[in-house]
């Protein structure tokens, strides 16, 4: 499809993040945005399957909610199995949380079904993405610096008064406006476990002997002394072309000395993850062996936190300080921030991004559009105070998020075996987080009180 000239919002990429910005600023009154998506067709895989309280209340101001929860899982707590023999731990319990949400539980549905729902109401709404186009320059518009000029591969030039980089993790926008990108809490030991376990495999599969003790209603975790893999229950259709069989969502880190795993692992690589590291490992020695029959998406990455120094910049962007009255720039998203998925906040903290941003920046085009003349200097600064004032809590908002999942990854990779204090009082770190969290568990309060952490209500 052809680009237009200009525009009022140019949002880049057509991810969640930009869907839900261009549902959200129509939905604010906001004329003139135009997506652009440097694929030919939407990304049509699982990834991120877990959706938050907070998340789901502000999809609901898209009228995307309810739409949303019908396609999923409601999933009511999260589970610790820690060995064999041994009771599950269940560490999170969602149900308190109806004190201040309707959504008391965690939405799990794959990210395609998410993306398809979204999708289908901004069509509904008239909202067209414009593929594939893709966004090579940008650079302040020589005659109105109020405006960016953004350039395209194929030599197209697009004037937008704003323009907003959902663009994902490689973000061309945060790189060409300069934006540093680092993780926040310095670079990860290279000698670290977490560094040891960058390297993350995702499938969804169907399983043979799908143990009762892995509740549907549940996110399940196997923490073994060297590693731990994720076992979530997909709800019931969300390959319809593939199975009608219940599917299965299995999440592992691949330690160094199994080397770099297959992109696309198969059902071998993911049943040895299984025998390894899974239910096989702690479920009673005649439980029958949870079987994987069918894999029907599979895919490694590799795991980095990271988050952008500027969420507002400005085109060329030397500095994030570029003289006010230039055009704003910014970043929503992965583009922003990113961090591995445990605890499954991403595309959570993406599309709270959006819908905190459409409002005020919905208000900057109309203010910004009734002036007469370019506006400059301190005019220009009242006018983008709102946008920096965002752009300032949702990195702190990204930060907080980081350092959550950093905190429950050294909480799992705590060692499992005997060391010494002072050199010679022999104690195990792993078998005391175990017992600590056996008894903490049992108080309902600790258990909401992790649900409440999760859910993004205290960092919407
Ligand atoms: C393999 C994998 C597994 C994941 N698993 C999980 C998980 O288990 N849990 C979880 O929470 N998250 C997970 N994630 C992360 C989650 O998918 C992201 O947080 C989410 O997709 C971010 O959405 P976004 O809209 O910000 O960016 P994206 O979804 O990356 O969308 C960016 C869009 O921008 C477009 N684009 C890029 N560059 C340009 C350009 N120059 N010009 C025009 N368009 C451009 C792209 O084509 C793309 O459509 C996973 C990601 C991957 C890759």
């Amino acid at each position: 499809m052809a680009l237009p000239a200009s525009a009022q919002v140019l949002v880049v990429g057509a991810g969640p993040t930009g869907m839900v910005l261009a549902l959200a600023l129509q939905k604010n009154g906001c004329p003139d945005v135009v997506v652009v998506d440097g694929a030919l067709q939407g990304e049509n895989t699982s990834r991120a399957v877990a959706i938050h309280a907070a998340t789901i209340e502000a999809l609901e101001t898209i009228d995307c909610a309810d739409r949303l929860v019908k396609e999923g899982n409601k999933v009511k707590r999260t589970t610790i199995h820690l060995g064999r023999g041994e009771a599950p731990i269940e560490t999170a319990f969602f149900s308190p949380l109806s004190k201040y949400t309707k959504y008391n539980f965690i939405l799990c549905v794959p990210q395609h079904v998410s993306e398809k729902v979204i999708g289908t109401v901004a069509e509904e709404r008239g909202i067209q993405v414009y593929r594939p186009h893709r966004v090579s320059d940008m650079r302040p518009n020589e005659q109105d610096p109020s405006f960016t000029d953004v350039i395209f591969e194929d030599g197209h030039v697009l004037r937008a008064r704003a323009v907003v980089g959902a663009d994902g993790s490689r973000s061309a926008i945060r790189n060409l406006a300069n934006v540093r990108w680092a993780d926040p809490y310095g670079q990860v030991d290279p000698n670290s476990k977490d560094a040891s376990l960058a390297n993350m495999i995702i499938a969804d599969v169907t399983f043979a002997n799908a143990p009762p003790s892995f509740l549907q209603d549940s996110i399940n975790l196997v923490v073994s002394p060297d590693n731990a893999l994720l076992y979530i229950t997909l709800p019931n259709t969300p390959y319809p072309d593939q199975t009608t069989d219940t599917v299965y969502r299995v999440a592992c880190s691949i330690p160094d000395e199994l080397g770099v795993p297959p992109s696309a692992p198969d059902t071998e690589y993911v049943q040895m993850l299984l025998d390894r590291w899974g239910p096989n490992a702690v479920l009673p020695e005649d439980a029958p062996r949870v079987q994987v029959t069918q894999t029907i998406w599979s895919s490694r990455f590799r795991t980095f936190s990271s988050v952008a120094d500027a969420f507002l910049t400005h085109a060329p962007g030397k500095t994030p300080d570029a003289p006010a009255g230039t055009g704003p720039v910014m970043l929503i998203g992965d583009a922003a921030h990113i961090h591995p998925p445990m605890g499954g906040q991403g595309m959570n903290l993406g599309i709270r991004d959006a819908v905190k941003l459409a409002p005020l920046l919905a208000e900057y085009i109309r203010a910004a559009s009734a002036s007469t003349s370019a506006p400059t200097g301190a005019q220009a600064e009242s006018l983008q105070a709102p946008l920096k004032a965002w752009a300032a809590e949702r990195r702190s908002r990204a930060l907080t998020v980081i350092a959550l999942v950093k905190d429950l990854q050294k909480m799992m990779w705590i060692p499992n075996k005997r060391q010494y204090l002072l050199g010679f009082i022999p104690y195990n770190p792993g078998w005391m987080r175990n017992k600590v969290l056996r008894f903490l568990t049992t108080f309902e309060f600790f258990r909401a009180n992790a649900a409440w952490k999760v859910s993004g209500l205290a960092n919407r």
